[in-house]
């Protein structure tokens, strides 16, 4: 099937050609006829299944091929809210790749910078807004906004915006929009909450539900390395070293964490950085760029921050400390492996991580399958730590280095080996 059997007007179909799509993504080929065809949409997908392009070409075609008299200024047809700044910056992108031959204009405000400039670019036309819900619910205070105007609204990654304590935000936002419009709602799991949100904002919502949820997508593959905890860091740093990663993606649990690690590579000559919460707007939009652009090797993510992080065919993520909600699992790999790329996902798990394990193979229904480094094995009888324990550095264990030659041995069937489990 070809973007120009969905029906999108030439325009689009040529911006999808230029950026290089030869055919709609499956959630593509839902979404896109019903969104045209004017219904309220309940989408269930994850980043990386093309969902942005799904609901922005249907947008801009919608908008493009509706000729209404000119806009008053600021006053956007079309609101799509994001949870993070990141994300919606990167929507933006989107509808600007996407609407490059379309005399269409979009704007993202998002909180962290300057008020003025969104200020000023809101006294020109705005046919697409896509903005974080604080920022936006600023400008509605200052009058700088009008949302009486809007005919399409998008919230994307929903879950994620209430996981971020935005729903009164939100529900106060759906309060200032005309009654009459167009609802799509995009979700990677629909908890009880999402499933009350979107029963009193959609109107006879179609739903498209691509990856069955909650599973990972079938590109990436997906390996454990069992070691000890005091040999995580060495361990990381001898599979960049001898893997010529590049590109990698690293989660660690906490903010300390991150810049502890960040460092630790840096220091081995592995350029890496992190990004989280305390790092200011214009640092994480810098560090952001560097790793897109290869100049960084590494970038070390907490969960927070990597929400949204979009990076065409990132290869591998690795996850240094395994995340305490499960769910938490399934979003870091799906930052690999997108739209039909191959990806890996490498996670490095120490005896006090294997109830989070656990949790994950329960919820991903499947067993991770194990490797073993040589030199790097996890000790038998390793006392096992709360994760919350404060870790002090260690000093690399003289007759545990690593053998020069490493080899990587696919591990069998989970063996449980001594070691109480800790939550
Ligand atoms: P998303 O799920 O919206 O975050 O998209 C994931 C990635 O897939 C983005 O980097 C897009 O550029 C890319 N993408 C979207 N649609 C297609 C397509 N039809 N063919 C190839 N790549 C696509």
């Amino acid at each position: 099937m070809s973007f120009a059997e969905l029906g999108l007007i030439p325009e689009l179909q040529k911006a999808v050609a230029d950026a290089g799509y030869t055919e709609p993504t499956p959630i593509q080929r839902q979404a896109i006829p019903i969104v045209i065809a004017g219904h309220d949409v309940m989408g269930g997908a994850q980043t990386g299944t093309g969902k942005t392009a799904g609901f922005t070409l249907p947008v801009l075609h919608l908008l493009a091929a509706e000729h209404v008299h000119p806009r008053a200024a600021g006053r956007p047809r079309c609101l799509i809210l994001t949870p993070t700044r990141e994300l919606a910056a990167q929507v933006e992108e989107s509808v600007q790749t996407y609407g490059k031959h379309l005399p269409l204009t979009s704007m993202v405000m998002f909180g962290g910078v300057g008020i003025n400039p969104q200020i000023a670019a809101l006294k020109k036309r705005v046919d697409i807004l896509v903005a974080t819900p604080g920022r936006l619910l600023d400008h509605v205070g200052q009058k700088t906004l009008d949302l009486s105007g809007v005919e399409i609204l998008v919230l994307d990654e929903a879950d994620r915006m209430l996981d971020m304590g935005f729903i009164r935000d939100i529900r106060k936002i759906i309060a200032l929009l005309p009654k009459q419009r167009q609802n799509l709602l995009f979700s990677a799991t629909f908890s009880p909450e999402i499933r009350e949100l979107a029963a009193g904002l959609l109107n006879q919502p179609v739903s498209v539900d691509v990856a069955p949820r909650n599973t990972a997508a079938e590109t990436v593959t997906q390996k454990v390395i069992e070691t000890d905890r005091e040999r995580k860091k060495e361990l990381l740093c001898h599979l960049f070293q001898t893997h010529g990663w590049h590109q990698v993606l690293v989660f660690a649990r906490t903010k300390h964490g991150a810049d502890a690690l960040a460092r630790t590579l840096d220091k081995a000559g592995i350029k890496a950085a992190a990004i989280h919460g305390d790092k200011s707007q214009g640092a994480r939009t810098r560090v952001l760029s560097e790793f897109k652009e290869g100049k960084l090797v590494a970038l070390v993510a907490t969960d927070i921050a990597a929400r949204g992080i979009d990076i065409d065919a990132l290869p591998y993520v690795i996850n240094y400390e395994l995340p305490n909600v499960p769910e938490d699992y399934v979003h870091r790999i799906g930052r690999t492996g997108r739209a039909g790329m191959v990806g890996e996902a490498i996670s490095l798990v120490c005896h006090d991580e294997r109830a989070q394990l656990k949790d994950i193979e329960k919820l991903i229904k499947r067993n991770l399958e194990r490797v073993v480094i040589e030199g790097f094995e996890q000790s038998a009888h390793a006392a096992p730590r709360p994760p919350q324990a404060p870790r002090g550095p260690r000093k690399p264990q003289p007759g545990r280095a690593p053998a020069a030659k490493t080899a990587q041995k696919p591990g069998g069937p989970q063996k449980h080996r001594s070691g109480s489990r800790h939550r």
